[in-house]
């Protein structure tokens, strides 16, 4: 594995109100791990939060953390949920993951960020902060004097990141994104990176993995969260399920399930679900874009095969005059489709993945 890039650290991360809920003073092979000023004991589980300190105008944020220690060492596995802040599925299921985690049980340490994104998670915004119309999940490694979305990258970078053996970014269909479950496979980079990353992939079991060869390789210039690691040489994986702003229990128990999964695979517990067993790899895939603004009108359902050249939807102007139509660029199945009015040009409309 290549030797994790370690950016300069210092010292604007504080904890907020910590809160240990269960210590043992059991000898441990495992020494005390602090996220932040988040500290867990080994067997214990502490919770508290990253502050984003304010600058430039904007009041800052807070990044709620869990740290479940276990008592013998093992994997530090990072769950980060809420990058984008209207995509509530991977939110509410390390909710409930919090709980059932038992750190007397578990080798190693699961790191939970459980909202990566607040100003968007409370401002209730798709895809971009209101707080500087960035994509969180396209400015990382983040900037510790940039706008707000480029310090909550850094802080996660540093904090959790930098700490963690492997990564999982819990995403779902944004607000607006009528989604089918799959993983994200990021191929580029180091190959026993990516050998490592396809055994979490099949570990998590949605049977639909994206082949993702066009993510960048400079860890200066990562982008996306997963990929952050990635080219830091750590194995991580981007998963979905669930979508339109939902809160359904069978997108929740996937998350659940992934997440068993792979603490089965990395050896964090006995117990769990076994990898998928029929993968379908999505090796050709393409987000086909708006050609124009105005209202979107699908034509298709996620999950849906079409064919190359059929009607995806269509957009009308705001007058309802029909002004731009969406059509399959291959054979292939909907991924995810836009499933709200509101549409700007170049904007996703709708993934359309095929497997040969
Ligand atoms: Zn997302």
């Amino acid at each position: 594995m290549r030797v994790p890039v370690r950016m300069p650290r210092h010292t604007p991360v504080a904890a907020g109100a910590m809160l240990v809920l269960s210590a043992c003073g059991s000898p441990s092979a495992q020494s005390p791990l602090a996220v932040g000023g988040v500290t867990a004991a080994p067997g214990a589980v502490a919770s508290g939060t990253l502050e984003v300190p304010a600058r430039g105008g904007d009041n800052g944020t807070v990044i709620p953390v869990t740290i479940v220690r276990g008592r013998s060492a093992g994997p530090t596995l990072a769950l980060f949920a809420g990058t984008h802040g209207a995509e509530y599925v991977p939110i509410i299921a390390l909710q409930r993951l919090r709980s059932a985690l038992d750190p007397a049980t578990l080798r190693g340490t699961v790191i939970m960020v459980h909202v990566g994104n607040m100003p968007s998670f409370l401002g209730r915004t798709v895809y971009y902060s209101p707080a500087d119309g960035k994509n969180l999940n396209r400015v990382f490694p983040g900037r510790p004097d940039g706008t707000l979305s480029e310090r909550i990258a850094d802080v996660m970078t540093r904090e959790i990141i930098d700490r963690a053996t492997h990564v999982v970014d819990l995403h779902c269909g944004d607000g607006n994104e009528s989604l089918r479950p799959y993983t994200y496979w990021i191929t580029t980079g180091d190959p026993k990176v990516a050998a490592a990353s396809r055994e979490m992939a099949l570990a998590f079991g949605l049977e639909r993995i994206v082949v993702d060869g066009t993510r960048p390789t400079d860890p200066a210039a990562s982008l996306y969260l997963s990929n952050t690691a990635v080219t830091r040489g750590k194995p991580a994986i981007t998963t979905e399920t669930g979508g339109m702003a939902l809160v359904d229990e069978e997108s929740i128990a996937l998350v659940e399930r992934g997440v068993a999964g792979l603490m089965r695979h990395l050896g964090m517990r006995d117990d769990g679900p076994a990898p998928v067993a029929s993968p379908i790899w999505i090796k050709q895939n393409e987000v086909v874009r708006a050609g124009a603004t105005g209202l979107f009108f699908p034509a298709v359902a996620k999950a849906q095969a079409v064919t190359k050249g059929a009607l995806i939807g269509h957009i009308t102007d705001f007058h309802g005059a029909r002004v731009a139509e969406i059509r399959a660029p291959f054979d292939g199945e909907i991924l995810y489709i836009i499933g709200t009015p509101p549409i700007s040009k170049g904007e996703p409309v709708a993934m359309i993945g095929r497997s040969k």
